[in-house]
């Protein structure tokens, strides 16, 4: 009997751990410290154990071995040339980096729309830094005016993404679940 519990009590940590390990991703940076790739721990820590990578943060709830916390942020001690690619300026790239919620007040739903921050009447241009994420509301209320004049001040600055890592690494740090990476992802305010 109390073996049969302490087997199971065993079972459940045991499956905890691998529960929340196994969610944890590590963001992987060049050398150059610009963001690679969003990997797992253990590949993380495996990079790290061949000397190809150190770590940069950590979470300091988990230790994993001799002392070693898990690493959230890395750095490969090599750098790695990655071929440049653009992301193509779409409706759904655009709401994928604004995070499907409208800059200026948040909302999320099915009724976003984009927004040119200086209007097209006005001479603004299609490009990633004047087209952001505007539920219809706001969209109509800001008009044909700059987020200035409409005293509506935008969430985040809108940029060009880099990489479809940027979306991701967006969607994670805006959840709350990887603060930690916003200072080395560009364009994402802290
Ligand atoms: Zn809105």
């Amino acid at each position: 009997m109390f073996r049969n519990n302490m087997r199971r009590l065993e079972y459940t940590v045991r499956m905890t751990c691998k529960l929340i390990f196994g969610m944890s991703q590590t963001l992987v940076l060049n050398a150059s410290y610009e963001p690679l790739n969003i990997t797992s721990w253990r590949r993380a820590v495996i990079l790290m154990i061949k000397g190809k990578a150190e770590s940069l943060e950590e979470d300091q709830s988990y230790s994993i071995h001799c002392g070693q916390k898990l690493p959230t942020v890395i750095r490969l001690r090599y750098y790695v040339k990655v071929p440049f690619r653009d992301v193509s300026l779409t409706r759904k790239n655009i709401l994928l980096r604004d995070n499907n919620s409208c800059q200026y007040c948040n909302h999320k739903g099915s009724d976003l729309s984009i927004d040119h921050v200086l209007p097209r009447s006005r001479g603004g241009t299609d490009k990633w830094e004047n087209v952001t994420t505007a539920c219809l509301r706001c969209n109509v209320q800001k008009g044909n005016r700059t987020p200035e004049e409409a005293n509506m001040p935008l969430r985040r600055k809108p940029y060009r993404p880099l990489s479809n890592l940027n979306f991701e690494a967006t969607r994670q740090i805006d959840s709350g679940k990887h603060k930690e990476w916003s200072k080395y992802v560009i364009g994402i305010a802290a």
